[in-house]
């Protein structure tokens, strides 16, 4: 027998009234007020499907939105607290999921015409652990296509509008991840960090985004981009959220052969020690400067600041390859996206064109890949296929694996004396929609901090830092830590929150702003 349903809160009712509370809560007063019994999951998960069904259309975080399923999944724990269960620390709370990540009998595209209305077979290992802690499911949240962008644009279903201001992109490839937690459509989101895009997004919405250490968390059942840098990871609004989503969703897993069998690090407990004293934190020399937004530089500026008041000893963090991140990254990244797109072969799945008995298995496999890839994926499939050719793979691929070495071991000469390190998540604000369209060079400028920690592997997030005074815009702190050392992340993450929070007089985050009007007059 079901539960009876709550009765649908009109958008109006779900923004001015209790909706409103509910919508900007964090997961973990979310958690503590369904414990209370003042608030059940099913209200929660509908005032989450209101607010989309009623602002998606101008954001469009969301792919798709299973309705029902969310709100069986409500009722359910519901009942199951209701009946004296001991529930997960995040029992009820609803999630936003890139769709990126399969999950059994939901539509899983990877923004990808070559997989429009594929359905998954089987659920990955990172949902699975959200579904058994009682996580309730929204639906799938918009990307760049495989997750190849920076800006959310290249999705074959249309971009994502960054809710500060419509007319800007959110970051990406997971924008509509970001995107759906700045619209306070979901309290928690899951993303992928490639070369940024769990951090790029959560800067540009003033959100927090984290990239577990390589192997931290699994990739099994996540469709692949480049193996050896894709790492699934949480998106939240408030850092102790995002930690302890990742407390979830991290963990050794058997069917990822690069996952690492050790312990999750002490995620959660450190967002409680935001004394950062005796902490060394390491200014990365060289990125930031010439280059950077005035308002990037003076948020940055400033935070470093907050965390000197939290205690850290801030010094000199040396990084002198990470220049050439950007130039090693594509083409390590279009080498592995070469190999594994290569996949969709219109044999087994996905699109399959011209199949009418008068084409060869060649021309179905041209015609489909022609229609199915999107500009950006062709690019890369072309660039990587070149690196890797026989001839040319000592000149690139292999020079490329040399400066990833080189970018490894200056982390490890950092380790020496910074127990993290810091540095603005990107060199701007958000920029408009389609303003970069036409020039690559500049879209991939837009990770030219973010992608130095994927080629090593070692843990990383994005934090608010505050508003660019220039357009009201937010702008983020990038924090790295060595590999299996998330912890550190969440610990500077945290300090810097309750600083900053402690000067504004509350989160960026902390109300509904109208879509589209980024803060001017309330620059924080
Ligand atoms: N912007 C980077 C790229 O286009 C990173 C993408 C990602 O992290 N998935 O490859």
């Amino acid at each position: 027998m079901s539960e009876p349903q709550s009765p649908r809160t009109s958008m109006t009712d779900a923004v001015t009234t209790g909706g409103a509370e509910i919508l900007t809560s964090s997961a973990t007063d979310l958690v503590a007020a369904m414990e209370a019994g003042q608030l059940s999951s099913v209200e929660i998960t509908q005032a989450c499907l209101d607010r989309i069904e009623a602002v998606d259309r101008q954001v469009h975080a969301f792919l798709t939105v299973d309705a029902e399923r969310a709100l069986r999944q409500a009722r359910e724990v519901d009942s199951r607290r209701a009946a004296g269960q001991r529930l997960g620390p995040l029992a009820g709370v609803p999630l936003a999921v890139k769709d990126l990540f399969c999950y059994q009998g939901m539509v899983t595209t990877a923004a990808s015409r070559m997989l429009a209305g594929w359905v998954s077979p089987y659920t990955s290992t990172v949902v699975q652990r959200c579904v058994d802690a009682g996580m309730v499911i929204l639906g799938k949240t918009n990307l760049d296509e495989f997750a190849m962008g920076s800006s959310t644009e290249t999705s074959a279903f249309g971009p994502t509008h960054n809710p500060w201001d419509l007319e800007r992109i959110p970051g990406g490839s997971g924008g509509g991840s970001a995107a759906a937690l700045a619209a306070f459509q979901a309290p928690l989101a899951l993303g992928t960090d490639t070369g940024g895009s769990i951090r790029l997004p959560a800067a540009l919405t003033g959100t927090v985004g984290v990239k577990p250490t390589y192997g931290g968390t699994s990739r099994y059942g996540v469709i692949a981009m480049a193996s050896s840098l894709d790492q699934p990871g949480p998106c939240a609004r408030t850092v102790a959220d995002a930690a302890l989503l990742h407390q979830v969703i991290a963990g050794y897993d058997p069917m990822d052969q690069t996952s690492i069998p050790r312990d999750v690090p002490p995620v959660v407990e450190a967002c409680r020690q935001i004394d950062l004293a005796g902490m060394r934190l390491g200014v990365v020399t060289g990125l930031s400067g010439q280059g950077y937004a005035p308002g990037v530089t003076q948020r940055f500026e400033e935070a470093v600041a907050a965390l000197r008041g939290a205690g850290a000893a801030g010094i000199e963090g040396a990084c002198p390859h990470c220049a050439h991140a950007l130039g090693a990254y594509y083409l390590i990244q279009p080498a592995e996206v070469s190999s594994n797109l290569a996949r969709y072969d219109a044999m087994r799945y996905g699109l399959r064109l011209d199949d009418d008995g008068e084409h060869s298995a060649e021309q179905v496999m041209a015609a489909s890949r022609g229609a199915g890839f999107g500009a950006e994926a062709k690019r890369r499939i072309i660039l990587g296929t070149y690196a890797l050719s026989s001839g040319y793979y000592d000149a690139y691929y292999g020079s490329a694996q040399k400066v990833r070495t080189l970018i490894s071991r200056d982390f490890e000469a950092a380790w020496a004396t910074c127990d993290a390190l810091i540095s603005p998540t990107t060199p701007t604000t958000a920029f408009r929609i389609g303003e970069r369209t036409d020039d690559p060079l500049a879209m991939y400028q837009a990770d030219l901090c973010t992608i130095p920690a994927n080629l090593a592997g070692i843990a990383t997030g994005s934090f608010p830092a505050g508003l660019a005074p220039e357009d009201g815009l937010p702008v983020g702190l990038q924090v790295m830590a060595p590999v299996l050392c998330d912890d550190r992340v969440y610990r500077v993450g945290a300090a810097l929150e309750a600083q900053l929070e402690a000067a504004w007089g509350g989160p960026l985050l902390a109300s509904i702003p109208p879509l589209g009007a980024a803060a001017k007059e309330d620059v924080r």
